[in-house]
């Protein structure tokens, strides 16, 4: 298949792993925004966030959490941020889900923050909140959490 992390995953194309356990894997981004910037993945192909099956998140997640502090320290960073970019609306280049841990300096350059905010008006902020609740209702019926 032509996905770079499924070749990284099957030790077919070159990187820097930091760890992995049956399912997921995690390696230096190669184009860091900061040095230390790390890639946690799932090891089966899933396009994106909502295609990993729900067995499989909590070990990514867990994974996440585990490394962020490792990572942060080993760099002296003061702060990370972790980002999943799903879609290419939302800047994703590599379709091959994944979570990114960002080391982050109170100095550096580097600024997720948003550029704008939004204000809610004409009742519109309950009757989002309505519909998404609505929305979300309906489908957790499905769901095994509860
Ligand atoms: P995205 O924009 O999809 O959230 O992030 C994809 C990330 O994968 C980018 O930060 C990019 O630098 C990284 N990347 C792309 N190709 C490679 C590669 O071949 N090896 C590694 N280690 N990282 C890659
Ligand atoms: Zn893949």
């Amino acid at each position: 298949m032509d996905c770079i992390f499924c070749q990284i995953i099957e030790r077919n194309a070159p990187a820097e792993i930091l760890y992995e356990t049956d399912t997921v894997i995690s390696f230096l981004d190669i184009l860091p925004v900061n040095f230390g910037h790390t890639l946690v993945v799932p090891k089966g192909h899933f396009r994106d966030l909502t295609e990993v099956p729900q067995e499989i998140i909590g070990d990514l997640f867990s994974i996440v959490k585990r490394l962020s502090p490792v990572i942060i320290g080993a760099v002296q960073a003061e702060g990370f941020n972790i980002i999943g970019n799903n879609g290419s609306a939302a800047g994703q280049t590599v379709f091959h889900c994944h979570i990114h841990i960002i080391p982050r300096y109170h100095e550096d350059k580097t600024r997720f923050r948003r550029p704008q905010f939004l204000q809610y008006n004409n009742g519109s902020f309950s009757e989002y909140g309505r519909n998404l609740r609505a929305s979300i209702q309906k489908e957790a019926s499905t769901w095994k959490e509860k």
